[in-house]
């Protein structure tokens, strides 16, 4: 629907206003800051004004995990044992007990937000409003998917055409391995584990290895919301845990979010093994997400809406805007208005309730992320913290819509223009690099909202609006191409993707 014609700057760039929950307001966010503070971490995390900012640069890259290969496959396949083992009782348990279950771990879910929150900002380096939709869309997964089983699930009575009964069900597969990345470490990490259980599957759940507490405080609270201890099991790891796991033939799905090239190496182990079965792979993978903005548009929403898409979570959304296209008209008025937009970010520790944009999550992203900036084409940049793995929100201005040619997973926008009249071709230019998860349209035309439509191939396409955020039940998540296999998350199908379907034909 059309929304308010414009928007006056400075705007409430981080509000939590489209979501379907209640908004954040300041007191929150400072009790929030002490709850981070007392929250006990092992990881050594300093941050705040007078420490220093952020400072996690001695942290190791890659999480120290208790189970390095050889050993790391003697874990995995000591969970997928247990989790084989525990699979005949979770997936004869009625479905609607199942769902009960993940009812209850969205309420304890809500009665733990605050540690939650805390553990998101410290592991991850999560900003406060951003730890909060962490919480919220892992709840919100949990309700949805308890609803969608209870609705969705039940045996379908079919026609008897020549008097015999006809039923067809939907059973568990067995065990399914969900792999999960460090940028939604709670409610990826979730939404994927509780949509294999409560499709009658048992779960042996790999979480990032940058973000393994979050994940196990997650577990713990699905026990104790009554998901059996080995119908769920937690293995933390890295890469070659993961390979283990996957390749393990009691496997029969996988759930997995995250890079495209690990998308590609997990289904090639998938049907290495000739004996095994072919399995399901549901893969969320990155993005090239273009926003394209015509001469109709209204500079103010789209300078919000950009500023969301693009530098809200430093950029580290799979959903996040890359590469803004401008009508030649307007470019030059809405780039001034974008660089002093970007003048009113503020870098900083993430627990710090003012902060708009937090450190990247490790340090080898820093060094790719900065190693491009050095060479890209810079029109506009901040100044970061001197301490701290900050890279700065970034503008590269690009001759052609053709000059990027991959995901940079981070702070840095890029943007070029494009002629009037030249909206098909356009897209088409965005549709051809293969990627398609997120698209933006701002324009007042209607036609060019339903050209675009016609024409985006994305699994989610936003009209005069920002481009991340997508709320479960709403906005169902996934993308096509080379950014992903396509189920949707937080969609009305996606519970189907984890079942067999059997039919019963019964004689009377
Ligand atoms: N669902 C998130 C969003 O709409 C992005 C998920 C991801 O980054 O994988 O912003």
């Amino acid at each position: 629907g059309a929304r308010h014609p414009s928007i006056p700057l400075p705007v409430d760039l981080f509000g939590a206003g489209r979501r379907n929950s209640a908004g954040l307001d300041l007191a929150d966010r400072v009790v929030l800051r002490e709850t981070v503070a007392a929250v006990e971490s092992p990881l050594p995390f300093r941050g705040g004004a007078g420490s220093g900012a952020v400072s996690h640069r001695d942290q190791p890259l890659v999480q120290p995990h208790p189970n390095p290969s050889p050993e790391g496959e003697g874990l995995a396949e000591a969970a997928v044992a247990r989790a084989h083992a525990a699979f005949p009782a979770w997936s004869a348990t009625p479905v609607t007990q199942r769902a009960a279950c993940l009812d209850r771990l969205a309420d304890l879910l809500e009665q733990h937000r605050d540690e939650l929150m805390a553990i998101c900002v410290q592991e991850a380096f999560k900003t406060i409003p951003d730890a909060l939709g962490e919480v919220r869309e892992a709840v919100d997964f949990c309700r949805y998917y308890a609803q969608q089983a209870r609705d969705g699930l039940q045996p379908i009575e079919l026609p008897g055409p020549t008097g015999e009964r006809n039923v067809l069900r939907f059973d568990g597969r067995g065990v399914w391995a969900t792999i999960a990345p460090w940028n939604f470490p709670l409610a990826i990490f979730l939404g994927q584990t509780v949509a294999a259980l409560v499709t009658g599957n048992s779960v042996v759940a790999k979480p990032a290895p940058q973000t393994p507490r979050i994940a196990a405080r997650a577990v713990e609270l699905a026990h104790e919301a009554g998901v059996p201890q080995d119908a769920l099991i937690l293995l933390p790891g890295g890469p070659e845990v993961g390979a283990a796991l996957t390749a393990d033939p009691r496997v029969m799905g996988v759930a997995f979010t995250g890079s495209t090239a690990t998308a590609r190496k997990i289904a090639r182990s998938l049907l290495e093994d000739d004996s095994r079965p072919i399995v399901p792979l549901i893969a969320e993978t990155g993005g090239i997400n273009a926003m394209i903005v015509d001469s109709t548009a209204l500079p103010e929403q789209v300078v919000a809406d950009v500023v969301t898409s693009a530098f809200r979570s430093a950029g580290q959304r799979c959903s996040a805007l890359r590469l803004l296209l401008l009508q030649e008209e307007i470019a030059g008025t809405t780039i001034e208005m974008l660089k002093g937009a970007m003048d009113t970010l503020r870098l900083g520790d993430p627990a710090d309730p003012a902060t708009d944009v937090g450190p990247v999550i490790d340090q080898a992203a820093y060094d790719k992320l900065m190693a491009y900036r050095a060479r890209a084409g810079v029109v506009k940049t901040l100044d970061a913290p001197a301490e701290g793995l900050f890279v700065p929100p970034t503008l590269v201005q690009l001759d052609r819509i053709e000059d990027l040619t991959q995901e940079w997973f981070g702070p840095i926008l890029h943007v070029a223009t494009w002629p009037a009249g030249k909206l098909a071709e356009t897209i088409a230019a965005v549709n051809a690099k293969g990627y398609g998860l997120t698209m933006g349209l701002h324009s007042r035309i209607a036609r060019a909202a339903d050209e675009t439509e016609a024409l985006a191939q994305v699994g989610n396409l936003y009209v005069n609006r920002s481009m991340i955020g997508a709320v479960v039940g709403s906005q169902p998540f996934g993308g096509e191409g080379l950014s992903g296999t396509g189920p949707k998350a937080g969609g009305p199908h996606y519970l189907h993707r984890f079942v067999v379907e059997r039919a019963v034909s019964i004689d009377t």
